[in-house]
C-alpha cells in the first residue's frame, strides 16, 4: 500500500516540472500580424472608422501584453510591411520564424444587411444585425491541428468573459457560407487566405468583433475592451506554449 502511494507521488512529481520547463517564453516568437493597410483599409466602421486603425490599435495592445508575459521575440508585421497588400506579406511571415502567428482584425457584415443613418452630420452605413467574435483558421496550411488547438484554447478565453461569438459567416449566401468546423465555439475553416497559408506554423485569425454593429463598435473601440481581448490572447499564447 505505501509502495503504491510512492510510485502515484512520482508519477505526479515527474509530470509538473516537464510541463512547466516545456514554455521556453524567450523563445516562442509570436508574429502578430495587423489585417489590412492604410491604402486598403478593409470594412468601414458604423461611424466611418476603418478596419485597419482598429486592427493597428487592438494589434498593438496584444503585442504589449505578449512582451509583458516574456515574450521577447514578439513582433508585428509593422507600419512598412502593413502597408503591403496581403499577398506580399507572405515574404515576410515566411522569413519571421514565428511559432504562432495572429492576424488581427474586425467584422463586418454583408451588403444586404446594411442601413444609413447620421452620426456627427454625415451619412454612415450600419448593421445592428450581427455581433461577436470569430476564428479562422485554415486545415490546409503549415500545422493545421496546432492552428485548431490554439484557436480552441482563445475561444475558451474570450467565451469565458462573456462575450458572444458570431455565427453570421456560416449563414449560405453569397460572400459566407463558411464552415464553422467548431460550432461550440465559433471557429471556422478558412483555406482562402493567404495570411494564413504563408505561416511557417500554427496560425489562426481573430475577428474581434463586429464593427459595423453600433453597439458593438463602442465596446471595441475602447482601451478596456483591447486590454481585455489582448490578456486573453496572452493567457491562450500561455497554454499553447506550455502544450507545445
Ligand atoms: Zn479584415
Amino acid at each position: 500500500m505505501r509502495r503504491r502511494w510512492f510510485l502515484i507521488c512520482a508519477a505526479t512529481l515527474t509530470l509538473a516540472p516537464a510541463s512547466a520547463v516545456a514554455c521556453d517564453k524567450a523563445d516562442f516568437p509570436v508574429l502578430v500580424d495587423v489585417g489590412h493597410s492604410p491604402a486598403a483599409p478593409g470594412a468601414i466602421s458604423a461611424r466611418g472608422k476603418t478596419e485597419y486603425a482598429f486592427n493597428v490599435a487592438l494589434a498593438a495592445a496584444v503585442q504589449r501584453e505578449l512582451k509583458s508575459r516574456g515574450y521577447a521575440g514578439t513582433a508585428g508585421l509593422g507600419a512598412r510591411a502593413a502597408a503591403q497588400r496581403a499577398s506580399r506579406r507572405s515574404g515576410p511571415i515566411r522569413a519571421s520564424g514565428a511559432k504562432l502567428m495572429i492576424s488581427i482584425h474586425h467584422d463586418s457584415a454583408q451588403p444586404r444587411y446594411f442601413e444609413t443613418w447620421t452620426y456627427q452630420g454625415r451619412e454612415h452605413g450600419y448593421s445592428d444585425r450581427f455581433k461577436g467574435w470569430s476564428l479562422h483558421v485554415s486545415q490546409s496550411a503549415a500545422d493545421p491541428a496546432g492552428s485548431l488547438r490554439f484557436a480552441r484554447l482563445l475561444a475558451d478565453r474570450l467565451k469565458a468573459r462573456g462575450w458572444p461569438f458570431t455565427r453570421h459567416h456560416a449563414e449560405p449566401i453569397p460572400g459566407e457560407g463558411r464552415a464553422l468546423i467548431d460550432p461550440s465555439r465559433g471557429i471556422y475553416r478558412r483555406d482562402d487566405l493567404a495570411v494564413l497559408r504563408s505561416s511557417p506554423g500554427p496560425a489562426a485569425l481573430l475577428e474581434a468583433g463586429v464593427i459595423v454593429n453600433r453597439d458593438e463598435e463602442l465596446a471595441l473601440d475602447s482601451d478596456a475592451r483591447r486590454a481585455a481581448i489582448a490578456e486573453a490572447v496572452g493567457e491562450a499564447v500561455d497554454r499553447f506554449c506550455e502544450e507545445s
